[in-house]
């Protein structure tokens, strides 16, 4: 797979690109730094939880058989002998005749089998010490018994399970500060070319650099840390230094421009030298985003992505995100794709590759619509920014109006 000018179907490209990514060493990491990563050891819980037995709803609790026939038109009346709020840790004795008020969370008394709800229940005249009941309770009405959620010994979160804010509240109400997991990949990202500048006017021939503040935000937004390596314009040596650099200190390189068939060949030699012939240099079958490079550099994958700011997204998309996630060990590197009905003709001719298309889809009456952007050129990256799809558009000459095409969600 050299630079032939042959195209490479892209899952032959994306399939190279995984096949040489192995994920990172798992490490402990504070648990609210570890949204989003991948467990790397089965969790077993040590303790029931909910840790004792309480109850679910305010009320009183009262031995189910002192409420029988309780009704509207027929009220049992108990005496309260004591009150139990969330935290309290008393356990008074009821007798026949007893209830105890009690608040959602607080601990239910051991003499206690039932919680009659605040809202079936009502003051005996003035007298706070009793309690009219309406309904007749049953045994466990609003009691949560110790270990319902979580019992001791279950294994409560598989190794592979992908860290939401449930699984890290599952993980806090166990007791754990930091938790064993797939580390998020420092990812190094880099913009070539001479003609690029940072901020401020600009001089002819030279433009603002884009690519690096958007594959900043796509790349943080996908649950890795983007660092930012600045600009190095295409000089060899400032190439090689600020390559050698990025390996040292991230778990990934993505750099944009400079590898295409005809770029300046700086960049390429200089990679070609750094990942000792290791480099590839691919043409692939997909429009935009042709040129994609990737290879590592002491043992550190690096992402070459084409300069176009639209391509330079799609090609993050398609190849950069992917095995980045595969890095993190993440149970399906890929995104589902989705199938939205076209709203427009989609013209196109037969030319061996399958273009990305931008795209507005919404959900209308549980269908996925897709409306394409107007502009489709690689530098728009404007009519990107309103899009929130990729349309993937299969070789051949066009699709019209109703047909069904995968869509590649870029919001998730
Ligand atoms: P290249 O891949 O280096 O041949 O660049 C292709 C096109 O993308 C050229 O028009 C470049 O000026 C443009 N380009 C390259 N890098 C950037 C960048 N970081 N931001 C915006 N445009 C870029
Ligand atoms: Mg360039």
């Amino acid at each position: 797979m050299t630079s032939t000018g042959s195209l490479i179907p892209l899952d032959v490209a994306q399939s190279f690109v995984l096949d040489r990514i192995e994920p990172l060493s798992p490490i402990a990491l504070p648990l609210l730094n570890s949204s989003g990563l991948v467990l790397a050891v089965d969790i077993e819980s040590h303790e029931d939880i909910p840790p004792f037995k309480n109850t679910a709803s305010d009320g009183y609790a009262v031995r189910a058989k002192d409420t029988t026939g309780a009704s509207k038109m027929n009220p049992v009346l108990l005496k309260v002998i004591a009150t139990i709020a969330a935290g309290d840790s008393i356990d008074p004795t009821l007798e026949p005749g007893t209830a105890v008020r009690i608040m959602t969370g607080a601990p239910v008394p051991l003499s206690a089998d039932s919680i009659v709800m605040v809202e079936d229940t009502a003051p005996y005249d003035d007298q706070p010490s009793m309690v009219q009941v309406f309904k007749q309770a049953s045994p466990g009405d609003s009691i949560r018994e110790a270990g319902s959620d979580i019992s001791t010994g279950q294994v409560v979160l598989l190794a592979g399970t992908v860290l939401n804010p449930a699984a890290i509240g599952v993980l806090a109400s166990l007791g754990y500060k930091k938790v064993p997991v797939y580390p998020r990949p420092k990812v190094g990202v880099i913009s070539t070319g001479s003609e690029l500048i940072d901020t401020g006017g600009i001089s002819k021939g030279m433009i603002r650099d884009s690519n690096r503040p958007s594959l900043i935000e796509a790349v943080n937004k996908s649950g890795f840390e983007a660092i930012d390596l600045g600009i190095v314009p295409d000089d060899a040596g400032q190439l090689e230094e600020a390559f050698t650099k990025a390996a040292r200190k991230c778990d990934a390189i993505i750099t944009s421009g400079g590898v295409s068939v005809g770029d300046f060949d700086l960049t390429k030699e200089v990679l070609a030298k750094l990942s000792e012939g290791g480099m590839r240099w691919m043409q692939v079958a997909i429009k935009p985003a042709k040129p994609f490079a990737f290879g590592k550099i002491a043992g550190t994958p690096l992402f070459g992505l084409p300069g176009n700011p639209v391509s330079a997204l799609v090609s993050f998309e398609l190849f950069a995100r992917p095995a980045i996630r595969k890095l993190m060990n993440y149970p399906s590197p890929y995104k589902t794709l989705l199938n939205a009905t076209l709203q427009d003709d989609v013209a196109r001719r037969k030319d061996g590759k399958v273009h990305f298309l931008r795209a507005v889809c919404n959900s209308v009456n549980g269908e996925l619509q897709a409306t394409l952007k107007l502009g489709q050129k690689s530098h728009m990256l404007s009519q990107m920014a309103s899009a929130n799809a990729l349309l993937v558009v299969p070789d051949g000459n066009g699709f019209q109006a109703g047909a069904k095409l995968p869509v590649i969600l870029l919001d998730q």
